[in-house]
């Protein structure tokens, strides 16, 4: 399977893709992750990517394309892997198509996890994440047990600079503009499906799954 998972910011689909993981075994390619990654390394990739993901604007393409090729000759690929968050505009989506008929392996799906746009800020502004385990959590509808600590490890919770509230409503409107038309993109590829993203994170689950021809 060689999937892109597509959906507005705080659709859930982090969370979904880690689900597909742990019972397929396939790699999360997630680009905001390898972003914040080299961010907290104080490379230079990271310092220049830093200045944009705190607008809530998109890294210039030249830098994800460059990252996203890297780790996609990695070996774990080879059996398949879910991209989450790339592409997120026209171009990248060419840009990997172009690198995926070169390498003869082209996309099998993409899938849409739709969220209403209105749930999406609770969901953003409530989000927290584990430093330890990467767990993640919510506020509002998915609370740790106790405060501020992760219910499976233990590790300190924190909150994503990016999901602050002022720059969530750019990148909202970044998404609209430009990573929408994607939408469109994998429709004229006949390869788009799509699940209603709010519920549980199980019957999410069950949904891509039976969308994707998944067991
Ligand atoms: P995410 O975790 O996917 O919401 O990404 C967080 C931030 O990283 C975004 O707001 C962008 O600034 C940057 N980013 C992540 N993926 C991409 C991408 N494919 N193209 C450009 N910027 C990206």
């Amino acid at each position: 399977m060689r999937l892109v998972l597509l959906g507005a910011p705080g659709a859930g689909k982090g969370t979904q893709a880690k689900k597909l993981i742990e019972k397929y075994g396939i790699p999360q390619i997630s680009t905001g992750d390898l972003l914040r990654a080299a961010v907290a390394a104080g490379t230079s990739l990271g310092k220049e990517a830093k200045s944009f993901m705190d607008k809530g604007e998109l890294v210039p393409d030249r830098v994800v394309l460059g990252m996203v090729e890297e780790r996609l000759k990695q070996d774990d690929c080879k059996k398949g892997y879910i991209l989450d968050g790339f592409p997120r505009n026209t171009a990248q989506a060419e840009a990997l198509d172009k690198m995926l008929d070169t390498l003869k392996v082209p996309l099998t799906a993409a899938l849409s996890v739709d969220v209403p746009f209105d749930d999406l800020m609770k969901r953003l502004t409530g989000r927290r994440t584990c430093k330890g385990c990467g767990q993640m959590y919510n506020v509002f509808f998915n609370a740790p047990k106790k405060d501020g600590k992760c219910d499976k490890c233990g590790g300190e919770l924190f909150q994503r600079d990016d999901d602050k509230e002022e720059t969530i409503k750019k990148r909202l409107d970044v998404y609209s503009s430009q990573t929408a038309p994607l939408f469109d993109y994998y429709k004229k590829k006949g390869i788009l499906s799509s699940v209603n993203g709010t519920g549980s994170i199980d019957e999410i689950f069950k949904a891509v799954c039976n969308s994707l021809g998944l067991k």
